[in-house]
């Protein structure tokens, strides 16, 4: 597979690269066993993180003794030096190798959380540290917010960028990506596929790859999901598959769910994830798969008492309590219409949630 220059680290990358957060929901041989088929298919590059369970461990295990001929990074939330020094730890103990590839402060979408990171004595110098140790060899940032990171990027701080960037959220093509191409910073594309909202992933990717310097990490858990992104190296986007971009485009809108559970827990247990890409799901694939199961999550829903946690956590600000109300009942409309919910029961539903918000109104 074609390389290209991750910027001044001068890593060489595959192409398409590998999204480490997926194997976590499937079993543990399964994970490696995806994780050396895409590297099989020649992808070199894999990102993973600390908070994604399980994905360290599997890649330590699927890439062990492959030295060189695979690069690894990985990520810490950890804003607190020694919080953050026992998730390096933990990640070169995890990943088995003898050095981290490039090490990255992961989802920071505020100004008081870079200022932390990069103070005198902070996270960022015992990075530093580690790397002249010989125990890592790049620091990065990743971010959900694009004007923080030109900040971020003029503090000459880190190597690599890693930010959502797909057919559908493209506000780092004005400024960011400019900058981090003039400063020689790395740029990794998150989110490559939205989360799976397209009907091709593979144009979603090919629609990426236009941009002969930006690294998609599309996430994989399944050997079949490999299949079907790597060839999207085979060729430019085709007219059709840009037609089909953009009715995906004009179907979603502005106000739809990246699938990123930033947003989880819900105190109250509602799925509000699951329950905002429900929809969609059944559109693509079929509203006879709609189940009991489903249809109890979406009441779940109904009984969402617009905390604000949820929306508070969403780095898209989504308005949440509404929308998982809103969802939640047009969902079981459609169980109503696929006669899988009785009428009766739905107008129940309805009311107990119309008093609730009158109730609320009048608080
Ligand atoms: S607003 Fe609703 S869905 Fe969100 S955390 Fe609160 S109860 Fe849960
Ligand atoms: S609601 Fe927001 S935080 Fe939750 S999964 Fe969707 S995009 Fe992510």
């Amino acid at each position: 597979m074609d390389k290209v220059r991750l910027g001044k680290t001068g890593l060489m990358v595959s192409r398409i690269s590998f999204g480490g957060l997926p194997i976590q929901s499937v079993d543990r041989e399964s994970a490696v066993a995806v994780v050396r088929y895409a590297f099989e298919k020649g992808i070199n590059f894999f990102d993973t993180a600390r908070v994604y369970t399980t994905s360290e461990v599997d890649l330590g295990r699927a890439l062990a003794g492959l030295g060189e001929k695979v690069i690894v990074a990985t990520k810490s939330y950890q804003r607190n030096l020694e919080q953050l020094k026992k998730d390096f730890a933990t990640s070169f103990e995890n990943l088995k190798r003898d050095y981290i590839d490039l090490f990255q402060f992961h989802i920071v979408n505020y100004e008081k959380e870079l200022k932390e990171i990069i103070k005198k004595g902070g996270p960022l110098d015992y990075l530093k540290q580690e790397q002249q140790k010989g125990r890592l060899r790049h620091i990065g940032i990743t971010s959900h917010r694009p004007a923080l990171m030109l900040e971020a990027l003029k503090t000459g701080h880190f190597e690599t960028v890693q930010i959502p960037f797909n057919y559908i959220e493209r506000e780092s093509l004005d400024q960011l990506i400019p900058l981090a191409r003039s400063l020689d910073i790395g740029i990794i594309v998150m989110k490559p596929v939205a989360g799976g909202v397209f009907t091709s992933n593979r144009a979603a990717i090919r629609w990426i790859l236009q941009y002969p310097d930006l690294v998609p990490i599309p996430g994989m858990c399944r050997i079949e999901e490999v299949d079907d992104n790597l060839p999207a190296l085979g060729g430019p986007l085709t007219a059709a598959e840009l037609a089909g971009l953009e009715a995906d485009r004009l179907d979603l809108g502005s106000m739809f769910c990246r699938r990123c559970d930033y947003c989880m827990p819900c105190p109250n247990k509602i799925e509000a994830s699951y329950i905002l890409r429900s929809g969609m799901i059944f559109k693509r694939t079929g509203w006879d798969k709609l189940s009991l199961d489903h249809i109890n999550a979406f009441k779940k829903g109904l009984t969402c008492m617009q905390c604000g946690i949820c929306a508070a956590r969403c780095p898209y600000n989504l308005p949440l309590s509404e929308m998982v109300i809103d969802e939640s009942l047009a969902l079981l409309r459609e169980a109503v219409v696929l006669g899988k919910l009785s009428a009766e029961e739905f107008e129940t539903l309805l009311k107990t949630v119309k008093n609730r918000s009158n109730s609320r109104s009048k608080d």
